[in-house]
C-alpha cells in the first residue's frame, strides 16, 4: 500500500493510493502513527477499508502532508554512506579521501519536516550556501531491540523519501550537523510510505535528485555503504528503536557542495527527489 496523509478542510486524515484515487482509511486510526503502531492488524484493516470503500477523493485534487507530519523523534540519519559522496565532501571540505569505518549517525529535528509541494524556506539569513540530498528513509514498524541483521526488515514497516535540504556553511562552523540539518521546512518527507511488502529489496531502488529538471545526484541504493539490515542491528544494540522512528539513509553523490564551481539552492528552485518504486517528491525553494 501507499499510505498518505492529507488535509481534509480543518481536519487531517490517512489514505491509501489507489491508482489515481486516494481512500480514507481514517476509521482504521486517527493518524499515521496510531496505524503503525496497530502492526500488521492495522494493515489488514487498512485493506479491508480500501477494499470496502464507496468513496475517494482524486489523488491531484489531494492536499498531501508529510505521511508522519511531526514525526516523534529526531529523524535519525546517516553521513557519507555512498562512497562518492563521502570522497566529494571530504574533496569540498580539503579533508582526505578515506571511507568510514562505522555508521556516521546524526538527527535532523522534527520541526524540519514538511510535505510534497511545501516551499522550502531559502532561509538566507542564516544560510548562503543551502542544498540538496535524496535519501531513501524507512519506517520503523514496532519496537526493536539487539536485533540482528537477518532479522532486521522484519521490523520495518515501509519506505519513503527525504530531501535532507542542509546548510553547508553551518555544518562546517558548528563541527556538529544537527543546526545545519534541522532548518525549519528543510526536511521534506513524502509524498508516501509504500509499506514493506511491495519493496523485497530496498538495496536496488535507482534514485535521483533533480533541480529545475537537470539531474543532479542519479545512483542505487545497492551503492550504499552501510545497509539498513547493519543500520537497524547497530542502533538497536543499546538504544530502542520504536514504531513511527524514521531512519534515513544517507545520500548520493552530487550535491551542490561538491560541484565545480558549487552551487546552491536560490529562490525558485524546484527540487524533484525520485526513489524507483516510491515516487517523486517535489517541493520549491521559497524566500519567504
Ligand atoms: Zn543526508
Amino acid at each position: 500500500m501507499r499510505l498518505v496523509t492529507y488535509q481534509d478542510g480543518a481536519y487531517s486524515r490517512i489514505g491509501a493510493v489507489h491508482g489515481d484515487r486516494v481512500i480514507t482509511i481514517s476509521d482504521v486510526a486517527p493518524d499515521m502513527q496510531s496505524l503503525i503502531e496497530q502492526g500488521d492488524a492495522g494493515l489488514s484493516r487498512a485493506r479491508a477499508a480500501v477494499d470496502a470503500a464507496t468513496s475517494s477523493i482524486p489523488l491531484t485534487t489531494a492536499s498531501l502532508l508529510a505521511p508522519i507530519p511531526r514525526p516523534r523523534k529526531n529523524i535519525v540519519c546517516l553521513g557519507m554512506n555512498y562512497a562518492l559522496h563521502a570522497y566529494e565532501s571530504a574533496r569540498a571540505r580539503g579533508n582526505p579521501e578515506v571511507l568510514p569505518e562505522y555508521p556516521v549517525f546524526f538527527t535532523k529535528a522534527p520541526t524540519s519536516v514538511i510535505g510534497p509541494n511545501a516551499p522550502v524556506p531559502l532561509h538566507d539569513a542564516e544560510t548562503a550556501q543551502l542544498d540538496w540530498e535524496v535519501e531513501l528513509a524507512f519506517i520503523i514498524g514496532r519496537t526493536a531491540r539487539n536485533v540482528s541483521e537477518s532479522d532486521a526488515l522484519d521490523y520495518v514497516f515501509g519506505y519513503t523519501i527525504l530531501n535532507d535540504v542542509s546548510a553547508r556553511e553551518l555544518q562546517q562552523q558548528h563541527q556538529q550537523f544537527f543546526r545545519a540539518k534541522s532548518l525549519d521546512g528543510c526536511g521534506p518527507l513524502g509524498p508516501w510510505i509504500v509499506t514493506a511488502d511491495e519493496i523485497p529489496d530496498p538495496h536496488a531502488l535507482g534514485l535521483r535528485l533533480r533541480v529545475n529538471g537537470e539531474t543532479m545526484q542519479e545512483s542505487s541504493t545497492n551503492d550504499q555503504i552501510f545497509k539498513i539490515p547493519t543500520l537497524i542491528s547497530v542502533l538497536s544494540h543499546g538504544m530502542t528503536l520504536e514504531a513511527g522512528d524514521i531512519i534515513s539513509t544517507g545520500t548520493p553523490a552530487g550535491v551542490g557542495m561538491g560541484m565545480h564551481p558549487q552551487r546552491w539552492l536560490k529562490d525558485g528552485d524546484v527540487m524533484e527527489a525520485e526513489i524507483d518504486g516510491i515516487g517523486i517528491l517535489r517541493n520549491t525553494v521559497r524566500k519567504l
